[in-house]
């Protein structure tokens, strides 16, 4: 009889990719479901289950093959893994936190209830303007956010405040209004936690956003903030997984204000964009992490060994369809620099095609060569 733990990773993108470049395939098995034959990770695991991420009895087939099940993407049926869960089957994270996550109103109002600094906000539906109390929003702009089916900035839309006060709302029903906060720098700390409820964090990164597409253009790590701020943006990222009361591996998106206050925007409950530079940054990187924490083994260190930088490689307007990256043989060869391209199929604009990490022996350096590989790394048609 086949004695590895068998697991079951609902979603078979990059992050399934790369959980499965990570795993420890002496002891553990892995099944994907996901809804086309070549996507990222189907040649990574043992076996694939086709079928949409949103159908029960496809869970439900993956849930059977498997003894521990996670997910690498939020969009999911979460009803079918709150039953699975009920029925005794061992998921991680918790179904329970995935669908509070799926709301972004129930996810604010999570915050609020255990004491979690987030920035002021109102749940409304768009007909019922008349009832909220707008000074909360002092600045002549408002953030406006579906409540639910958003991702990669897609769902919010940063609204003049006026507008917003006449009805002029760019979603239809119930919408999450929040404060709009000034100048933020944007941290993010990935949390693990362990089957017996150990917790460890990453140290901190800071991320840059392209205006146009909403992705992560840059990150680098460590963030350039003061050991006490990075302790504090630890602190409360580690309690608010805490007040989760769940295992798995949390991404804690972060606003660092101004005046030095630490503000939670939101949560993704798998491995994260702002966690890529952990494969070549950190001792343990956030996949082989989470495979640790899905196999009931002990947390793996987070140290950064050196200072690492992340770029995405995004598909150019130009290119729509069979791509290349130009040079890669080139880029190969560097010792500094490692390309993940994901094996997809087609490039379109802007659609994530891999990601590249940049390390260096100080942060000086680590910028002007993640400057260069930026400047210089082009997705052309192949
Ligand atoms: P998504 O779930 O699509 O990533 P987010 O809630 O993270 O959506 O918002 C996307 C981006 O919009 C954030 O990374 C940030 O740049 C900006 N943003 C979101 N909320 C606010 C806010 N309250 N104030 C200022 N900028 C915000």
């Amino acid at each position: 009889m086949d004695s590895k733990i068998k697991v079951g990773i609902i979603g078979g993108g990059q992050l399934g990719m790369m959980m499965l470049q990570e795993a420890n395939f002496d002891i553990a098995s892995y099944t994907v479901l996901e809804s086309s034959a070549d996507c990222p990770a189907s040649p990574y695991c043992q076996k694939l289950i086709i079928g949409s991420l949103n159908d029960a009895s496809a869970i439900e087939q993956l849930a059977e093959v498997s003894d521990v099940l996670t997910w690498e993407i939020e969009h999911i049926n979460v009803d079918a893994l709150i039953q699975l869960e009920a029925q005794g089957k061992k998921i991680i994270p918790k179904p329970s936190v995935l669908k509070m996550i799926q709301d972004k109103g129930a996810q604010k109002l999570f915050f609020q209830a255990n004491n979690i600094p987030t920035a002021p906000f109102e749940l409304v539906d768009s007909t019922m303007l008349a009832a909220v109390d707008f000074s909360k929003f002092p600045q002549n702009k408002i953030v406006v956010k579906t409540r639910t089916g958003g991702y990669d900035g897609k769902g919010v839309s940063i609204c003049n405040k006026a507008d917003v006060q006449n009805g002029k709302i760019p979603f239809e029903g119930s919408v999450l209004l929040e404060q709009f906060v000034e100048d933020v720098l944007e941290l993010a700390v990935i949390v693990a936690v362990d089957q017996h409820g150990n917790k460890s964090s990453f140290p901190s990164i800071e991320m840059y956003f392209n205006s146009q597409s909403n992705l992560v253009e840059f990150l680098y790590s460590p963030a350039q903030i003061s050991a006490e701020v990075e302790a504090k943006a630890r602190e409360i990222a580690e309690s608010v997984i805490h007040a989760f009361q769940s295992p798995g591996l949390f991404a804690v998106e972060l606003f660092l204000t101004q005046t030095g206050e630490i503000l939670v925007n939101e949560i993704a409950p798998r491995p994260h964009n702002s966690g890529h530079h952990t494969i070549e940054g950190c001792v343990t990187s956030q996949f082989a992490q989470l495979n640790r924490i899905l196999l009931g083994q002990e947390l793996g260190d987070t140290t950064l060994k050196q200072p690492s930088a992340m770029l995405n490689i995004v598909g150019p307007d130009s290119v729509m369809g069979a791509y290349k990256l130009e040079n890669e043989y080139m880029w190969n060869q560097q010792t500094d620099v490692f390309i993940h391209m994901y094996g997809k199929t087609e490039s379109r604009p802007n659609r994530k095609l891999g990601h590249v990490t940049v390390i260096a022996e100080n942060f000086e350096k680590l910028i002007e060569r993640a400057e260069f590989v930026k400047e210089n790394m082009t997705i052309i048609p192949s």
